[in-house]
């Protein structure tokens, strides 16, 4: 038998998959299989990818497999590997990667604990028949007392002594390391569904009974979506089926987490990457063995080893973080749609802002009214333009609204588009501005720490007293990131606590479900964050929430502008008046914008409906696929060169109608120099493998040295 082994490598010019020798020494070996295999000089660990009985190699030039490694996956996760290493232009290492146990084999082993059972010869022990130590009758008295085996814990030496007499029997048992959950809000309750929900469940049971499907579930923030999922899952279960729950971040999201395991305990595995690495194997193996069969995760979970998977939801639907930034640059909710595709599974897109491409494509359920009867909460959009630059980040009108908070009590959200105190410095005298050595990006004032940070790369330098250019001492600090807002709500909304929640507030693991914790159990409070403070938590009791600066993702210079800004706007509001009343302030200096405008009159059909509109006439997604290929070195000109080599070799290449934009320079980032090619194409497939053909071609032909390649499909 020979097995085709695809080499966990990163080299993108070795072109695998390669032969191998399958001798009677080597059993259980399936496609799927993780192995450790010669390589030239070097050994390598593997993935086989197929079995065939013949190989175009004489036998004796192949070579054996050395060892079996770790937990073999699926074929269809292989198979799902396979296909993200292609569809996104990547490796097949990179691809299989994704799917294989965590920590692939490397030395992440199982958790064991030494476990007890009473013998005959102990019970009769006890009786007096033997002479036994105080400790030892102790131990004994404890394992007579219990059903079943018991954890030797501190009686471990005691134990291994009456192991050694025959007294007890002793197992190494393997114990699941599973992580802690911060429970958030959570409800054990189960509500009586609403009809709108009961429909929405019918309809995926109607595509777990059937042979899958697609689904958007476009419900208003608070409208009972997770309930919906919850009795889904339950259905998916009774039917014997497997469940895959993505969301935007775990620790964004504690809330869901928190709700699937007060619902079904540990039939539910959680994976994410700020487990440790045995938590991790554990929840994965718990999965793989099939002793959870739901799996709650971020993007990554969609590559979970679920058998007999029936349903797949994306909750959140719309939130970026779906994108991985990094090689292979897969999407979740493309992975999850070829996933519930091969495997027959019913896929359900659940959110209160649809990407256009989900309103355009799918069938749709509709939940248009909150759960719990409230009104959706009533959105001002103030006017920032009539209002002195140097009053701070707040009108007057935002300025009363959250001082009058510790009067009436309940709780507020504020959200700020940066962190950090300034985003920016510079000299008044000479206009000197002070930018990252290594990228072309300003540097943030952070207080705290009293540092200058780059927030791409993590440089950081002191705070200037001077101009390092003119010598004067007047240097003028701009605009407000959250660290500052939070000081200057602290002084407006005393005594009244505040909590900030910025990836630099929350950098140990679980620290931002455990502010969003404190925050929720808090009677009042203030919540000041990023954008991270809009996603999915549900607080009962927030009177007023607060959008410090609409624009700054509207300015952003990018066709998804208006698409974001109408979710984070909509989304921040949704977290308003949950059980009764509430308010939204929404800063801006583009009161007319549409983005803004339909997310304060809570009209997602209208915005989807002019977006897509726009996207039309100018063949955006979804009428178009997008691709970028980014082309870095630390030499301009390598950059460049590889451009240019890329960009002959593609044009012949695309599809009849497609466009090829660039080179064009990016701002530099972590001292590398950086050019991008654009591609606008009508037929996909033929655009991705035209790029994949250009770019393997460029590497083959070593034009790429010194030069690093990435492409992505679909960028956000
Ligand atoms: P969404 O996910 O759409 O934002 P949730 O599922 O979080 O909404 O529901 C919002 C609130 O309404 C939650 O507190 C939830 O427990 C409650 N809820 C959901 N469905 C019902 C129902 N059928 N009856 C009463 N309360 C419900
Ligand atoms: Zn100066
Ligand atoms: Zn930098």
């Amino acid at each position: 038998m020979i097995a085709k082994v695809e080499p966990l490598t990163t080299a993108r010019a070795l072109r695998g998959p390669f032969d191998y020798l399958l001798t009677g020494r080597m059993t259980g070996v399936g496609v799927g299989s993780l192995l450790l295999v010669p390589f030239g000089r070097q050994r390598l660990r593997g993935v086989v990818v197929a079995l065939t009985e013949t190989s175009e190699l004489p036998a004796e030039r192949l070579a054996e497999p050395i060892a079996v490694l770790g937990e073999p996956v699926s074929q269809s996760l292989v198979d799902l590997g396979l296909w993200v290493a292609r569809q996104y232009v990547s490796t097949p290492a990179r691809g299989l990667e994704l799917v294989l146990e965590p920590g692939g084999g490397r030395g992440v082993g199982a958790r064991t604990e030494l476990r007890a059972t009473i013998t005959e010869a102990g019970r009769s022990a006890l009786g007096g028949s033997e002479r036994l130590g105080p400790k030892q009758v102790a131990a004994l008295e404890r394992l007579e007392a219990s059903a079943g085996p018991v954890a030797a814990g501190a009686d471990r030496d005691a134990m291994r002594r009456l192991g050694a007499r025959g007294l007890v029997e002793l197992v190494d048992a393997e114990v699941s390391r599973r992580p802690e959950v911060v429970a958030v809000g959570a409800r054990g309750a189960r509500p009586e569904l609403t009809p709108a929900q009961a429909a929405a469940v019918k309809r995926i049971k109607a595509g777990l009974d059937g042979s899958g499907g697609e689904l958007l579930l476009h419900g208003v923030t608070g409208s009972g979506k997770t309930e919906v999922y919850l009795t889904a899952t339950e259905a998916a279960l009774e039917r014997g089926r497997g469940v895959i729950v993505l969301v935007p971040e775990i620790g964004l999201t504690p809330q869901t987490v928190s709700r699937f395991e007060a619902r079904f305990g540990d039939g539910v595995a959680v994976l994410h990457s700020a487990l440790s690495a045995g938590e991790r194997r554990d929840e994965w193996m718990r999965l793989r063995r099939g002793e959870a069969r739901v799996c709650v995760g971020p993007r990554s979970a969609a590559f979970a080893p679920v058998e007999g998977l029936g349903l797949i939801v994306v909750d959140e639907e719309h939130d970026s973080s779906y994108k991985q930034e990094s090689d292979p640059r897969y999407d979740a909710r493309d992975v999850a749609r070829r996933r519930a595709h091969t495997e027959q599974a019913m896929l359900v897109f659940g959110t209160a802002t649809p990407r256009p491409e989900s309103w355009e494509r799918l069938e749709r359920v509709e939940l248009r009214e909150r759960a719990d009867g409230s009104p959706m909460p009533g959105i001002e959009v103030v006017d920032m333009r009539e209002r002195d630059g140097r009053e701070g980040p707040f009108h007057a009108r935002t300025r009363e609204a959250l001082a009058r908070l510790a009067v009436t009590g309940g709780k507020a959200i504020v959200m700020v588009p940066r962190r950090g105190w300034s985003p920016f410095l510079d000299c008044r005298v000479c206009g000197h501005s002070w930018s990252c050595p290594n990228c072309d990006v300003s540097l943030v004032l952070h207080r705290a720490g009293d540092v200058m940070r780059c927030h791409h790369c993590g440089h950081t330098e002191g705070v200037p007293e001077q101009c390092t250019e003119c010598g004067s001492a007047s240097i003028a600090r701009h605009g407000a990131g959250s660290e500052q807002v939070a000081d200057i709500v602290t002084e407006l909304v005393e005594p009244v606590p505040v909590f900030r929640l910025d990836s630099d507030s929350a950098t140990r693991k679980g620290a931002h479900a455990r502010i969003l914790a404190e925050f929720d159990r808090a009677p009042t409070g203030v919540l000041i964050g990023t954008q991270m403070v809009a996603k999915g938590h549900d607080f009962g009791d927030v009177v007023l929430s607060v959008v410090v600066d609409a624009d700054s993702s509207l300015r952003f210079p990018d066709f998804r502008a208006e698409e974001r800004t109408f979710a984070l706007v909509s989304q921040l509001a949704g977290r308003s008046g949950r059980g009764g009343s509430g308010r939204v302030l929404v800063q801006t200096l583009a009161p007319a914008a549409d983005a803004i405008v339909s997310a304060a009159d809570h009209d997602a059909p209208g915005f989807l409906a002019g977006e897509l509109e726009r996207r039309r006439e100018l063949a955006y997604p979804p009428f178009a696929t997008l691709l970028r290929i980014e082309m870095s070195a630390k030499d301009g000109r390598d950059a460049e060169g590889a451009a240019l080599e890329v960009a002959a070799r593609l044009r012949p290449l695309l599809p009849r109608g497609a466009t090829l934009l660039g080179p064009a320079p990016r701002f530099r980032l972590r001292d590398r120099e950086r050019r991008q090619l654009l591609v606008k194409a009508g037929d996909r497939a033929a655009a991705i493998a035209a790029v994949r053909e250009a770019v393997e071609g460029a590497v083959a032909a070593k034009a790429m040295r010194g030069v690093q390649v990435s492409v992505d499909v679909d960028p956000q």
